[in-house]
């Protein structure tokens, strides 16, 4: 048995109903003890100057003690004992409530280390309790200067909890199996485990305490990246998927459309159609840039599925959606006599009733919809080939319910956010990855400014301009409403201001997130079919939703949004035969703002936009965008371990990669650590 799956009774004071305590509260385990991190450090090195010391916090400096110390009565029952001190930047005292002793061992004259709470007032200096430590020889002298700070667990008094760990220290020391065996570690740099384990909790520097997070980032990276590729690797190798036969209907199919595919449309396919005909089950992900035509794609694999007599299903995130879905298949794939239907929440119970049988009992050879389709009465005779798209907007969970309508179905995710592919492989690493990295010719570019407010108003003049000619418009806010609070213009008060100049001659609409679904359904129906010509709005506006004739867009106080979310903002217009036009208005007036925006005057390529995000803002974006269903980690944060990250991945593939991997017993101790990972987290089965 591993030494960290000892319990945590094997540990001196853990008596049984301590142990009942601590399991209540989720720690069994020498190991579950051993990576409850810290969660910071105190910084007890004695890096400020008496005049710097900062005010509410713990710190540090190095004085000398300038007077005897005084004691005096402040309350019944209660002392408060003073010592003064200089270090030359300025004056202040050490002062202790009810202990007059330490202050007593201090010698006048002598320098000292002190470390407390900072207090100041009305110009006068106070270190709160200190612990005070003589300075014998320089720096060295001082041991431990880095203190851990744990997170409060339960009812443990903090104290208690250093002690624990201590103790699973001393118990696991020399005992430890490192799942990460030596010559690989010594390939990436990593410290041994029992090292890191240590200096984690106990840094004896600050160099050993970065080694130590380091490698245990790297390992906790390791464990999730390695484990879903692997898991990609077993359901390839398992061959438990349907196999799709080549089909007559596909070539006829491509040469019926009016354009010829990309030769990034055919690559993809290329990918998909061989995932289908294989016999494993098909987990890919299709990114592609709004516009870049995934529909087509899918549609291909939906006709291969139903000629192959199997069911296909759609699923999207809005009915607007859905709808214009149902209206392209229908439309492109009407020469095959395939039975395509439409199934979302405005469905008449008849109509329902209607399709639900008609799946059942297999009539339906194609079903779009929305979340309607993971209904529990929805039930497929021979579900073969589930797709998604705009995936961000469903959950793990979603998916899979949907995926369990069938038996082990082919899955496709489509998705128009792109992705950096660092990012990717984490967050989807148990999926095979598709990308369509070439938009359909003929696309002109959005034509894309960056502006200062000082020209607002001839923006919003050519704006006039664009709707004079018949175009429709859209202009963006950050904001609902106006509020003190943020320093930015609000789409209603734009909107009053654009009704008060144009209402005579345009129509305008408000659309934001507090609009109730049905009015926002609406209100974008009136505005594809032409019968509004401009859209003011918060962020709300449906990705995907396509309308041609808008070739202009504003966005008021671009600086607030991140890259990728402007480019996403940015592939509503662009769409239509005459030239589009995106401009940015920075509000800040910063120049920083300015020059990150230029990306996105200077370049129209997703992929390379979301890297220019990731490394300005890091991930946050891209993870708040999924719920993913992958375990929260407990010492790896991406923005800053993004490139222990891609050290992770490129040693992750590399091993993937050898062929001795799962005969040698020295890995042992990994696979046995991503299985109970993987566990613990309970991955979705779907995932699996
Ligand atoms: P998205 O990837 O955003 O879902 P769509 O599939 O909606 O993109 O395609 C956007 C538009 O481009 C559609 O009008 C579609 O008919 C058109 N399109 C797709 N593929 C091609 C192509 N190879 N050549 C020309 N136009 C294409
Ligand atoms: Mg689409």
């Amino acid at each position: 048995m591993y030494i960290l799956e000892q319990p945590v009774s094997v540990l001196k004071g853990v008596g049984p109903k301590k142990q009942e305590y601590l399991r209540s509260i989720g720690i069994e385990t020498l190991r579950d003890l051993l990576y409850c991190f810290p969660r910071e450090y105190e910084d007890r090195i004695y890096s400020f100057t008496m005049a710097e010391l900062p005010h509410g916090h713990r710190a540090g400096t190095r004085a000398f003690v300038s007077g005897s110390p005084r004691t005096k009565r402040i309350r019944k029952g209660f002392t408060l004992t003073r010592v003064p001190l200089t270090d030359g930047t300025a004056r202040g005292f050490a002062v202790w409530f009810n202990n007059p002793y330490t202050a007593r061992q201090l010698k006048v004259n002598g320098e000292y280390y002190f470390f407390g709470r900072v207090e100041r007032r009305m110009g006068s200096l106070q270190i709160q309790n200190p612990q005070a430590i003589e300075v014998c020889d320089g720096v060295k002298g001082y041991r431990g200067s880095i203190a851990p700070i744990y997170s409060k667990r339960g009812k443990l008094r903090p104290g208690d909890f250093e002690r624990m760990i201590k103790g699973a220290l001393t118990v696991a020391a020399g005992r430890l199996e490192d799942i990460l065996p030596d010559d690989f570690r010594r390939e990436y740099g990593l410290k041994d485990i029992e090292f890191c384990l240590k200096n984690i909790h106990f840094p004896a520097n600050i160099k050993s305490l970065e080694k130590a997070r380091y490698r245990l980032v790297f390992e906790e990276l390791f464990l999730l990246q390695f484990g879903l590729l692997l898991m990609k690797k077993e359901l390839r190798d398992k061959g438990e998927g349907i196999v799709f036969e080549q089909v007559p209907g596909e070539t006829g199919f491509i040469y019926s459309l009016p354009f010829s595919l990309t030769g990034a449309q055919e690559r993809v396919w290329a990918e998909i159609k061989e995932d289908m005909e294989s016999d494993r089950i098909m987990n890919r992900l299709l990114q592609g840039d709004v516009g870049s035509g995934k529909t087509v794609v899918a549609a291909l694999a939906l006709l291969k599925a139903a000629q192959n007599g199997y069911q296909g299903a759609l699923m999207v995130p809005t009915e607007i959606l859905a709808e214009q879905h149902f209206l392209t298949l229908t439309g492109i794939l009407s020469d095959f006599s395939l039975h395509i239907e439409l199934l979302t929440g405005s469905c008449s119970a008849g109509q329902r009733k209607e399709i639900y049988n008609g799946i059942a009992g297999g009539d339906i050879d194609i079903i779009i919809g929305t979340h309607s389709l993971i209904q529990e009465g929805v039930e497929f005779k021979r579900l073969g080939l589930v797709i998604t798209d705009e995936q961000h907007r469903f959950g793990v969970r979603q998916r899979s319910a949907l995926v369990a309508k069938g038996t082990n179905p082919d899955i496709l995710v489509m998705t128009a956010t792109p992705i950096p592919r660092s990012l990717a492989l984490i967050l989807y690493g148990d999926m095979d990855l598709s990308i369509i990295d070439e938009m359909p010719p003929g696309r002109k570019r959005v034509e894309t400014y960056v502006i200062g407010e000082k020209v607002r108003d001839r923006a919003y003049g050519f704006l006039e301009k664009q709707l004079k000619e018949g175009r429709q418009a859209y202009v963006v806010c950050p904001l609902i409403e106006d509020t003190e609070l943020v320093d930015a213009r609000s789409a209603i008060c734009v909107y009053e201001e654009l009704t008060e100049k144009l209402s005579g001659k345009y129509k305008l609409e408000l659309l934001h997130g507090k609009v109730g679904g049905q009015t926002k359904e609406e209100i974008m129906r009136d505005f594809r079919d032409g019968r509004t010509h401009m859209l003011v709005s918060t962020t709300v506006i449906e990705v995907g939703v396509n309308v041609p004739n808008a070739n202009i867009m504003v966005i008021e106080n671009a600086e607030r949004f991140g890259l990728a979310q402007l480019h996403q903002l940015r592939g509503r217009v662009g769409r239509g035969e005459s030239q589009s036009y995106c401009i940015l208005i920075n509000g800040s007036g910063s120049r920083t703002a300015h020059s990150r925006m230029k990306v996105l005057a200077e370049s129209n390529d997703g992929f390379l936009i979301s890297e220019k995000d990731l490394q300005l803002r890091g991930p946050g974006d891209f993870f708040g965008t999924r719920q993913h269903g992958l375990p929260g980690f407990s010492i790896a944060s991406l923005p800053q371990d993004i490139e222990t990250l891609k050290h992770v991945q490129s040693a992750a593939l590399q091993l993937l990669e050898d062929p001795h991997f799962l005969r040698d017993a020295k890995w042992e101790g990994l696979i046995h650590s991503i299985k109970s990972f993987f566990d613990e987290t309970r991955l979705p089965a779907g995932v699996i």
